[in-house]
C-alpha cells in the first residue's frame, strides 16, 4: 500500500506508552465510585492507538482535507439537492441560547425555542398548502414511513368509524373516500417507476405492498396505467406516492387528473417534497390535490447532508387528517400567549426521540426568515433557470434525451459521442480532477448513462460558466485522449476506487481488516 504518514490509519500511527493527555494524579480516586460492576468489564484492556497530541490533530486536519464540501466548491449532485450552508444559519443553531436547552426542560423555560418550532411548523404548512405538520422525523425516508403510518391509521379510522371520512371531505380539496371505494383493508401503494428508492422502501417497511407505474417514454407517469391499475384494484390502494417535478426534473403536466383519479378510487395521494425548491413560491402541493407530504429540510432549507448527517423530514396534512399525526406538538395557548408541549393519545404516539434535530430547524427557519416572503418566490425560477442554462449549453456535447423545459434538474444520457466509449462514470471521475463534485450518476434507472445536474438557485452565473466549459474540456478530452479520463481521478489523493468492492466487502475496523 502507498500511503504517506497521513494517510495511515491513526492504529498504524501508534506507539506503545505514547499519550495525548494527562488526568489528575487523584483521577482513579475520584472516580472510583463510577466503576462498572467487575463482571460487565472487559478482560483485556481496550486495544486504542496510543498517539502523542500532534499526531492526532494533524491525523484529523489532513484527513478533512481530503473531504470535499459545499463550502469547498460547486456540487451539482442531482435529486439530492445539496445546497451551500449559510455562515449565519450555523451562528444561530451554535448560540447556547439554543445549543444548551435539555428536551425534558419545562415549556415554561424554553418559550423562545418553542416559537421557533412553533413558527416553522405554520412557515411550511404555508409553503405547502397543508394544514399541520409535525417535525419529529429526522431524514426524508423516515418522513415517508411516518407519512405513510398517518395513511395507514387513516384508513383504518374509515374502515371502523365512517364519520372519519366526512370530516377529511369538509377540506376544501377533492375529497378522499369519493366514490364510496374501501370496504376492505387498503394495503397498495401506487408508485411511480421514476421515483426515488425510499419510496418502495418505506412503503415495505410500513407493511404495504408496492405496485409499480409505468413512465412514459418523456419520463412522465402513464396515466392511462395507472387508470388500468386503479380499476383493477383500486379499492385495495392505500396511496399513491408522486415526486413532481419528478426525478426527471419534469413536471408532471397530468397531475391534478392523477390526485382526482386516486381520490375517487378512495386513496390518499403522498407528495415526495424532499427537494421542494423547483417549487418554492410557484405552487403547492396542498394545492395539486396531494393530501399527506414530507419535506428534507436539511435539502430544501439549507442544511448540507450526506454521511449519516443530521437531517429533519418533517410531515405535513391536509385538514381533517391533523389527528393522525404523531407527537409531540407544538401549539399556541393564545389566551395565555404560551407555547405548549402537546402528546394527546395521538394515532402513532411519538416517531423519533423528543423533538427531533432541532438544530437543523433551526437552519431551516432562519433560512426562511432570511429570504423573507418576497424572496422565498424566487428560488423555484432561479432553480429553474439555472438548470435550464447548463441544459442549453450542454446539449452539444452531452445527450439530452427529454426535449423541452426542466425544473430544478436536468438529466443527460451520457456523451453524444459513444464512440469514444467514455462513460458517465469516466465523466463524473474526470470532474474531481477539475475540483468539482461529481453529479448524481446512474440514477434515475430510465437511461443507461444518467447524469443528473442540478445547480440550485444558489449558485452565481461566473461559477455555472465556469462549470459548462469544465464539461466541455472533458467531452473534448474524451475525443482527444479517452485512457486520460477512464482513468481519471488523477489529481486526487487517492485514484479510481472499486465502489463495488467497499460496498460488498466493507472493513470497518482496523482490528477486522488485520484479521482479514
Ligand atoms: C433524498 C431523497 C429522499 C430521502 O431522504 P433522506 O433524508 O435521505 O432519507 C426521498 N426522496 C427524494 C426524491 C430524495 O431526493
Amino acid at each position: 500500500m502507498n500511503r504517506t504518514l497521513y494517510g495511515n490509519l491513526i492504529f498504524e500511527l501508534s506507539k506503545k506508552g505514547r499519550k495525548g493527555y494527562s488526568l489528575p494524579q487523584d483521577y482513579d480516586r475520584t472516580h472510583s465510585t463510577a466503576e462498572l460492576p467487575e463482571a460487565l468489564r472487559r478482560k483485556e484492556a481496550a486495544r486504542l492507538p496510543e498517539c502523542d497530541e500532534l499526531t492526532v490533530v494533524r491525523h484529523y486536519t489532513n484527513l478533512s482535507h481530503n473531504n470535499f464540501g459545499v463550502n469547498d466548491g460547486f456540487y451539482p449532485l442531482g435529486s439530492c439537492t445539496m445546497k451551500y450552508n449559510p455562515v449565519i444559519n450555523e451562528e444561530i443553531a451554535a448560540m447556547k441560547a439554543f445549543a444548551g436547552l435539555h428536551p425534558l426542560q419545562p415549556a415554561e423555560t424554553c418559550q423562545g425555542a418553542l416559537e421557533v418550532y412553533f413558527n416553522l411548523q405554520q412557515s411550511l404548512a404555508e409553503l405547502a398548502g397543508l394544514s399541520e405538520f409535525t417535525l419529529n422525523p429526522c431524514a426524508g425516508a423516515h418522513g415517508e414511513l411516518t407519512g405513510l403510518m398517518v395513511i395507514r391509521k387513516y384508513h383504518e379510522r374509515v374502515l371502523s368509524d365512517s364519520s372519519t371520512s366526512e370530516k377529511v371531505a369538509a377540506g376544501n380539496e377533492p375529497s378522499p373516500q369519493q366514490g364510496g371505494a374501501g370496504k376492505g383493508a387498503r394495503t397498495k401503494v401506487l408508485i411511480p417507476d421514476s421515483a426515488h428508492g425510499t419510496n418502495p422502501a418505506s412503503a415495505a417497511v410500513c407493511g404495504l405492498e408496492v405496485v409499480e407505474v409505468k413512465s412514459l417514454a418523456d419520463g412522465t407517469v402513464d396515466v392511462e396505467h395507472l387508470r388500468q391499475l386503479l380499476e383493477e384494484m383500486g379499492d385495495q390502494v392505500a396511496a399513491m406516492m408522486m415526486t413532481n417535478p419528478n426525478t426527471l426534473g419534469i413536471f408532471e403536466p397530468r397531475v391534478l387528473e392523477i390526485t382526482e383519479m386516486v381520490h375517487k378510487a378512495g386513496g390518499l395521494m403522498y407528495y415526495d417534497g424532499a427537494n421542494l425548491n423547483a417549487l418554492l413560491g410557484e405552487c403547492r402541493p396542498g394545492d395539486m390535490g396531494f393530501d399527506v407530504m414530507h419535506i428534507n429540510l436539511h435539502k430544501t432549507f439549507s442544511t448540507p447532508h450526506g454521511g449519516g448527517g443530521p437531517g429533519s423530514g418533517p410531515v405535513g396534512v391536509r385538514k381533517g387528517l391533523e389527528q393522525f399525526l404523531p407527537t409531540p406538538r407544538v401549539v399556541l395557548n393564545e389566551e395565555e400567549k404560551q407555547f405548549r408541549v402537546e402528546a394527546p393519545e395521538g394515532a402513532l404516539g411519538s416517531v423519533g426521540s423528543f423533538f427531533g434535530n432541532f438544530g437543523v430547524m433551526l437552519k431551516a427557519y432562519a433560512y426562511i426568515l432570511s429570504l423573507g416572503r418576497e424572496n422565498v418566490k424566487m428560488v423555484g425560477p432561479l432553480a429553474t433557470l439555472n438548470a435550464n442554462y447548463i441544459k442549453e449549453r450542454l446539449r452539444d456535447d452531452y445527450l439530452l434525451p427529454i426535449e423541452g423545459l426542466c425544473k430544478h434538474e436536468v438529466v443527460f444520457d451520457g456523451l453524444v459521442d459513444k464512440s469514444t466509449g467514455v462513460t458517465t462514470m469516466d465523466v463524473a471521475k474526470r470532474l474531481l480532477d477539475y475540483g468539482y463534485h461529481a453529479p448524481t450518476i446512474y440514477f434515475p434507472l430510465l437511461f443507461h448513462e444518467s447524469l443528473m445536474i442540478e445547480p440550485t438557485e444558489n449558485e452565481s452565473k461566473e461559477t455555472i460558466d465556469a462549470f459548462i466549459d469544465v464539461m466541455h474540456t472533458i467531452a473534448a478530452e474524451a475525443k482527444s485522449d479517452p485512457e486520460l479520463v477512464k482513468t481519471a481521478p488523477h489529481n486526487t489523493p487517492i485514484g479510481r476506487v472499486d465502489d463495488v468492492l467497499a460496498a460488498k466487502h466493507p472493513i470497518t475496523t482496523y482490528w477486522k481488516s488485520l484479521e482479514a
